[in-house]
């Protein structure tokens, strides 16, 4: 064995890289933390079957994976330009995104505040456009830098040829499972002024604490306070945070539901169509707290299914599947996953 084929290992446990805490095993497996090395483990894959892993809190693995899996550790925040009011960083995949959170919060560099404690990688971050308390990370992306996996060409994607949407991104579909990301860079505020703080109970917590002139640290600090409060932590109980999609439905669907569910909240996203929050639905429906086996719906908060110790991941997605037509048949809304199931 040369020392290329060294860098594939076989049949490893993938529980220590997925927050759901599952024991699934992948064939084969590797790390990078370099484009070359990226591009050298894709040139060794023996499987066509190949599965990008960052953090591993956006996947439910349901049985072993057949293919090779690959573990992004591509680093580095570097500055790549700069004018009177902004900054661009580049970052590398890799990266930790709450590290680049804190290392913007250091610098005051304003825009991802609200996205604070987020679990995963800078790299996935385009992937679902991640969101958080009325920001989304699409608003501070300049460009996505991406290996092409048949080819293994680097490719840029400006903001708009990632057609960013709601959790929706270019390569959650036209380009699924074609590039591996391996840089995003930002564009971030270098004298932060515009903040947001209606979402949620952020204002709240900021009047409690008696702040009132607003900076990017306390609102960070805020979002980590009631994202404790309320989240479980992967740490304690496994979990992929969000296990549905906000589910978008028509006034007129709506209208009707609201006259049997006269508290059911919504909020506007199109002229003739709203946002309903899936954890209420829910939770309305009777299944917080509930446990099946070794799965469960949190006690907190209904949206997010729980490994409550030792769990297998079809177990996880068995509870899914019966939320999901209690669901239908009480309010007839199809739960669409948001986590990435294997
Ligand atoms: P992974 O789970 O490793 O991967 C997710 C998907 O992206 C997979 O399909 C994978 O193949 C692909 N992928 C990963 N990296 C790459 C890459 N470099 N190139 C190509 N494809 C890649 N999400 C939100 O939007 N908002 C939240 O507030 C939020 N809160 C959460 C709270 C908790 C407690 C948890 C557990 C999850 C939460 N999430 C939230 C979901 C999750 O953290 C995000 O989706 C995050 O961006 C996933 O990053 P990851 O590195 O863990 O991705
Ligand atoms: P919350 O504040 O209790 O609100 C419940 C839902 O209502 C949220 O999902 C949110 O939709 C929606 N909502 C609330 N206020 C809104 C407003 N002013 N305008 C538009 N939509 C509004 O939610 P939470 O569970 O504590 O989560 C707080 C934030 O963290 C949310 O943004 C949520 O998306 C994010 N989060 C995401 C995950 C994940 O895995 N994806 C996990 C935990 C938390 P949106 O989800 O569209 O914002």
């Amino acid at each position: 064995m040369n020392s290329l084929n060294n860098m594939i290992q076989e049949d490893i446990s993938l529980k220590p890289f997925n927050t759901f805490g599952i024991h699934a095993k992948a064939r084969y497996f590797g790390t990078f933390d370099s484009i070359e090395t990226l591009a050298t483990l894709l040139s060794q894959k023996k499987t066509q079957e190949l599965l990008l892993l960052g953090g591993g809190s956006n996947v439910l693995f349901t049985k072993d994976y057949e293919g090779t899996v690959l573990l992004n550790l591509i680093k580095g925040i570097k500055k790549v330009q700069e004018d009177e009011k902004n900054i661009w960083l580049k970052v590398g995949a890799g990266e930790p995104w709450h590290y680049l959170v804190e290392y913007c919060l250091e610098h005051n560099y304003g825009g991802i505040e609200n996205l604070s404690l987020i679990p995963g990688t800078v790299g996935a971050a385009p992937m679902q456009n991640i969101g958080a308390y009325g920001v989304e990370v699409k608003d501070s992306i300049v460009q996505v830098e991406a290996l092409e996996i048949a080819t293994q060409t680097l490719k840029t994607f400006d903001n708009a040829a990632c057609a960013f949407g709601y959790r929706e991104s270019v390569f959650k579909h036209a380009l699924k499972n074609q590039y591996v990301i391996t840089a995003v860079t930002f564009r971030l505020a270098k004298n932060p002024s515009r903040f947001y703080v209606e979402y949620g109970a952020i204002q709240e917590v900021l009047t409690q604490k008696g702040i009132s002139q607003l900076n990017i640290q306390a609102i960070s600090q805020a979002v980590c306070e009631i994202r404790r409060s309320k989240l479980p932590d992967p740490a304690k109980i496994g979990n992929g945070g969000s296990f549905f999609k906000n589910p978008i439905i028509s006034t007129t669907h709506y209208e009707k539901l609201k006259s049997q569910y006269p508290l059911m909240p919504c909020y506007p996203v199109a002229e003739n169509e709203v946002k309903v929050p899936a954890g209420w639905l829910i939770e309305q429906a009777g299944w917080k707290g509930k446990q099946e086996g070794k799965a469960g719906v949190h006690h907190q908060q209904a949206l997010v299914l729980v490994n409550l110790g030792n769990a297998q991941g079809k177990e996880i997605l068995a509870l899914s599947k019966k939320v999901q037509a209690s669901i239908f048949e009480k309010y007839q809304i199809r739960l669409e996953p948001e986590i990435n199931i294997f």
